[in-house]
């Protein structure tokens, strides 16, 4: 099967078709058929930069309210939002409508103490700080130099004030923040099975072995992100892949060795709570 977006052409890895049609049965015609169909846009409004009536009315171009995202638009892919001053001036962020999802589920307050250990290139953070309103602490953390460089740059121009950016890797950040943070997010390193369509050579990069490696290395995170859980916070693990290892196997694994955790439901994901 192939996957065409914008000129390039990208094959779906057999064994990813193979183990989807095992998983999803009789539903694998449709989930097929998503791939030929046409991709929707997102931005995000960034609540630091003014009341909603103002953004639409500046937005030289027509916006479509997403209806789960409070501050999410759809918008034609012909617009170039990111070409526009507006966008230089931190009015709106462009992101994918469903990575907007995962910090309605967060539900970040101002004045808490937040962590987004995995943080670059910053969609989430700056999501989070929009809804802090400049109160409390966002911690954004990122790995790897170049990309936390990016993430800094992201927090600039969306003009947050209370953000510090790290780059440690996720064991000295625990060694640095026990017990600190109200709220972690785990926006995990994956295997990117949904992002084939958006970036058609992730598709090329796939492979079962990464799906092993993926799981494991979100173990080890985890594992550092409770550390720096308080008793009553709330953990955030999310992933853009559909396989089970790295979703259900991994929230399970870490629920095995951490019964002072329960779940909770969300409209969107699974919330980890500590209790
Ligand atoms: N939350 C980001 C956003 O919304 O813009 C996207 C994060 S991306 C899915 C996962 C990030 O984890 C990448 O930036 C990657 O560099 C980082 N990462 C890679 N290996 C890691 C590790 N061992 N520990 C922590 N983060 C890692």
């Amino acid at each position: 099967m192939y996957i065409i977006m914008n000129d390039q052409k990208a094959v779906l890895p057999e064994a990813f078709q193979e183990k989807m049609r095992g998983l999803l049965g009789s539903e694998y015609e449709a989930f097929a058929a998503g791939y030929e169909k046409e991709r929707q846009y997102g931005l995000r409004r960034n609540l630091l930069k003014g009341p909603e009536e103002e953004f639409i009315k500046a937005m030289p171009f027509p916006l479509e309210k997403i209806s789960w995202a409070r501050e999410g638009y759809y918008y034609d892919a012909a617009c170039r939002p990111g070409r526009h001053v507006l966008h230089e001036a931190g009015a709106y962020y462009i992101q994918e409508p469903s990575a907007m999802a995962v910090v309605e589920a967060l539900s970040p307050e101002p004045g808490e103490r937040i962590l987004d250990l995995c943080a670059a290139p910053g969609g989430k953070s700056t999501q989070i700080a929009g809804r802090m309103q400049g109160r409390g602490l966002l911690v954004a953390n990122e790995v790897v130099g170049e990309r936390a460089r990016v993430l800094s740059q992201n927090v600039e121009r969306m003009g947050v004030a209370n953000c510090v950016v790290c780059s440690e890797k996720p064991e000295r950040m625990a060694a640095l923040f026990p017990a600190f943070f109200d709220r972690v997010l785990v926006d995990a390193p994956c295997s990117g099975e949904g992002m084939f369509r958006k970036d058609a050579a992730s598709a090329g990069e796939w492979s079962p072995g990464t799906v092993e490696m993926c799981a494991k290395r979100q173990a080890l995170i985890l594992d550092e992100a409770d550390r720096m859980i308080k008793p009553g916070g709330v953990l955030i693990y999310s992933t853009c892949t559909f396989s089970p290892e790295e979703n259900e196997g991994t929230i399970s694994a870490f629920l095995r060795n951490h019964e002072e955790y329960d779940i909770e439901e969300t409209a969107f994901e699974l919330s980890l709570i500590h209790i």
